[in-house]
């Protein structure tokens, strides 16, 4: 039968990450594309989530979320966000930090309103968009700093604009909003009285020091803000699909709403698992980020060395490298040649822009085991064009 899939659905745009995966498998290649987070998940998470069951935590639970884990959640915004949060109003927990992405634009937004991406984009923020019938604006950044331009900002606002999403750090540029940036989110927000919807996914994987910060908790931003946080990349739990929004009581019960027909609540033992987690002393948050700056430090001395230029990221767990000096004819043919020189698999920058901006970029996750990063660095050493 010759059934018409929904146009909502053709619209999408898929992104080069499984075909890299897919070229990638066939060669027998190492995977830098896809991030799926290899370090292993702390035993206080895994065994508080094997307690839960073997305490018989199987059923549903509130969609929100189990009270234990909103409590937790609350006292570590307080700790590490600097937000005061009521646990029973204002977080929403959902089935990952995408769950509450999706159920936020569904519960907040109307199909045709415009919606403010910050290009380079992570593509599951556009498809998402696309899937809710949002028009997607985009407003492109440009290496290597990504900063934002208070003039650049206001001029991207249409009269349909209605909320602009933030990423911080961001995937893929490991870029972080600075304090002036969203200082400038802030005054733009409230002159165009636009929604903040803000990705803080990698909140704890952090570089050389910096501080990240919430944009929930800068100035009078909170009241149109939606943090969406999650656990996949803090704790290596990245199946587990497990996150949550925070935002004010109206807007999270709105959210809750949708959540619940989405999802009916996240997996309930592996909530008390997570909750269990956000106890974990300040040493192993610490130690993540020593973890991954360690591997930052290999991939990127690796691309130098392959004569890729890498745009050293400030946050998350991916890098770009820029190959505009090596006059291949786009990403994805720069991609695939290297895949095929060297076994190592990158995504082209054309996944992450609306813009050909991207032509000029590929992008390398490095959350991977050291055996794996040093053969990958020793196999670029050969690349040559
Ligand atoms: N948000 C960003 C920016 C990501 O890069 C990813 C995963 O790569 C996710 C969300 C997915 O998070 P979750 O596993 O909580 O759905």
């Amino acid at each position: 039968m010759n059934f018409p899939i929904a146009q909502r659905i053709a619209d999408l745009r898929p992104s080069d990450i499984r075909l890299m995966t897919k070229e990638c498998e066939r060669v027998g290649g190492i995977n830098l594309g896809q991030g799926l987070g290899d370090l292993p998940t702390p035993p206080l998470v895994r065994d508080g989530a094997i307690k839960a069951i073997l305490e018989g935590q199987n059923t549903y639970t509130p969609s929100e979320g189990v009270s234990p884990l909103r409590l937790a959640i609350a006292e570590k915004l307080k700790r590490d966000n600097g937000l005061d949060v009521d646990p029973d109003k204002e977080i929403v927990i959902s089935s990952g930090t995408t769950g509450a992405f999706a159920a936020t634009l569904t519960a907040l937004l109307n199909p045709g309103d415009g919606i403010l991406l910050l290009e380079p984009y992570y593509g599951y923020h556009l498809n998402t968009i696309l899937l809710n019938g949002l028009e997607p604006q985009f407003l492109t950044l440009t290496p290597p700093e990504f900063s934002l331009d208070e003039a650049a900002l206001n001029a991207a606002v249409r009269p349909n604009t209605r909320a602009m999403v933030l990423c911080t750090p961001s995937n893929p540029s490991g870029k972080m909003s600075s304090a002036e940036e969203l200082a400038i989110v802030e005054r733009v927000a409230e002159r165009h009285n636009l929604l903040i919807i803000s990705d803080e996914i990698y909140e704890y994987i952090t570089y050389d020091g910096r501080q990240h910060i919430s944009p929930a908790s800068v100035g009078r931003l909170r009241e149109r803000t939606v943090s969406i946080m999650g656990f996949s990349k803090t704790f290596s739990i990245t199946g587990w699909r497990l996150g949550y929004a925070v935002a004010d009581a109206a807007l999270a019960t709105a959210i809750n709403l949708v959540n619940d027909l989405l999802y009916v609540c996240a997996p309930s033992p592996l909530q008390y698992g997570a909750a269990a987690g956000l106890q974990a002393p300040p040493e192993y948050f610490q130690s993540l980020r020593n973890e991954y700056q360690r591997k930052r430090d290999i991939i990127c001395a690796g691309l130098h060395e392959a004569g890729l230029t890498p745009l050293v990221p400030q946050g998350a767990y991916y890098v770009l490298a820029s190959i505009a000096h090596l006059g291949f004819a786009d990403a994805k043919t720069a991609a695939l040649i290297l895949l095929a020189q060297t076994g190592v698999a990158s995504v082209p920058g054309s996944s992450f822009y609306q813009s050909s901006s991207g032509e000029g970029l590929i992008r390398f996750c490095f959350a991977k085991d050291d055996a794996t990063l040093h053969e990958a660095v020793k196999r670029l050493s050969k690349f040559r064009v």
